[in-house]
């Protein structure tokens, strides 16, 4: 299938993409990440992806980085632990954009690399993509790609890489102090 990947880094995006093109897909990137803060980590994990993408001969589409925005849409949220309500209004963004680019650029299917972290709620996220594939008329691959060994292998395929690998989720509220 014609597969649309929202990407959050290159250390997890690396190990999916090589996934889905053994299962035979034909994979875009798509780095739309408003959520990261601040702009330069934001830089930093974008050109990491470039640079792999670039390598594998993988298209990749850059989303906006509208991080006002994403604030706006978590307000409220923001003393909430990693892993509640803050973090299911972030996917919901991210895969919202993700599923309407779909949509837009003909794709017939949709993925995200969210679930190799093991700090992720796959559950969640898995629902959030099948709700709006289901608005959209598209497939969304539910893999949870952390499972079969999946985000050692992309602790591998990092450390061969030589990727910058941050040590928060992404927005400030995750920064460790
Ligand atoms: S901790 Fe991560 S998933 Fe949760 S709101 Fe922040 S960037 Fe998004």
């Amino acid at each position: 299938m014609k597969v649309l990947l929202h990407d959050c880094c290159a250390p997890c995006g690396a190990q999916v993409v090589k996934e889905l093109r053994d299962e035979g897909h034909e994979v875009t990137v798509y780095f739309y990440n408003p959520n990261i803060f601040p702009k330069d980590e934001y830089n930093l994990r974008l050109a990491e992806m470039k640079r792999y993408c670039a390598k594998t001969k993988t298209p990749l589409i850059v989303g906006k980085y509208e991080h006002d925005e994403w604030s706006e849409n978590v307000r409220g949220y923001e003393k909430e632990p990693e892993g509640g309500k803050r973090c299911e209004k972030c996917f919901q963004k991210r895969l919202a954009e993700v599923a309407q680019k779909s949509k837009e650029e003909n794709f017939e299917a949709f993925a995200t690399t969210l679930t190799i972290s093991p700090h992720k709620n796959a559950e969640v996220i898995n629902s959030i993509g099948h709700e709006l594939a289901d608005f959209y008329g598209l497939k969304f691959i539910d893999t949870v790609w952390r499972k079969n060994e999946g985000y050692k292998k992309s602790c591998q395929i990092s450390s061969e890489e030589g990727f910058h690998r941050q040590n928060y989720c992404g927005c400030e509220f995750s920064i460790r102090g």
